[in-house]
């Protein structure tokens, strides 16, 4: 079974990020980039389906510019085998990538896309139910935990009131949550011998995919700042005043 990766590069979560001074959106330059944490995870899961047998071949694919190629290298390190950059100067919107992913998906006769339940960079959790959706295939959103039987994806989701489990018929489209596993480091020699793996770079219009955008940002600002705490002098306090100041939200 093929699994497809679609790996981001994101502003890196340790990172403190500022506004452009003009609003027009986040500041880059010189920021440490890595790449998106929920799809080292949906990395780490497909290396895993791969040591059980159950992947035959991982590909990673990540849509955007040139420098994407370094997260595709860290995907690659981890154990996938091989990466697709599908060049893009500006920012796409997830179903722009979605049809993207479709036509690589048709391309590579892939069985299962395993990817991130969201990029933390514009949280828009949306590119996986976009793709499965056009793909008409079934999804597994926000998932804890991952079976793979020959034709079915029996997968635990984290949803508000507990977990769900849902049995998918294959091919389908997983998304994956945080409690999913542990990525894993890449060795030195991994990375070493991810240098040699092949990164197939190939533009949107050779994929037929056409990706204009259809929304405009109008405004990026930074939240409000948050009053400081108080300390109080003992629970009796944190209780009394727990029950007149605080409010639900
Ligand atoms: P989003 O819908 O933007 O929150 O992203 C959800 C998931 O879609 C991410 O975790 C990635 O797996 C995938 N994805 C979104 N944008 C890209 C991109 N530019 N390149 C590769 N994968 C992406």
């Amino acid at each position: 079974m093929k699994v497809l990766v679609p790996v981001k590069r994101v502003v890196d979560y340790n990172v403190k990020v500022r506004v452009k001074s003009d609003g027009s959106g986040i500041d880059t330059a010189g920021v440490k980039m890595s790449m998106n944490p929920f799809d080292e995870i949906a990395v780490e899961e497909a290396v895993r389906l791969k040591e059980q047998r159950v992947a035959s071949e991982i590909i990673v694919v990540s849509v955007g510019i040139n420098a994407c190629q370094d997260v595709l290298r860290t995907a690659l390190a981890m154990g996938a085998d091989r990466g697709v950059l599908i060049a893009a100067t500006e920012t796409l919107e997830p179903l722009a990538v979605a049809k993207l992913l479709k036509a690589l998906v048709a391309r590579e006769i892939v069985q299962l896309v395993m990817m991130g339940k969201q990029a933390i960079d514009d949280d828009m959790n949306a590119t996986g139910q976009m793709l499965a959706g056009i793909l008409g295939w079934p999804q597994g959103t926000f998932a804890s935990k991952v079976v793979i039987t020959a034709d079915t994806a029996t997968v635990t989701r984290e949803v508000d009131s507990g977990l769900e489990t849902v049995a998918l018929a294959l091919p389908a489209v997983i998304t994956t949550d945080l409690r999913l596993n542990e990525p894993r480091y890449a060795s030195l020699p991994n990375v070493m011998r991810a240098r040699k793996k092949p990164i197939e770079v190939i533009a949107p219009h050779e994929l037929g995919v056409e990706h204009s955008p259809r929304l405009t940002v109008v405004n990026v600002t930074e939240p409000a700042r948050r009053a400081a705490g108080i300390k109080v002098k003992s629970v009796q306090e944190l209780v009394e005043r727990l029950r007149k100041e605080a409010k639900v939200i």
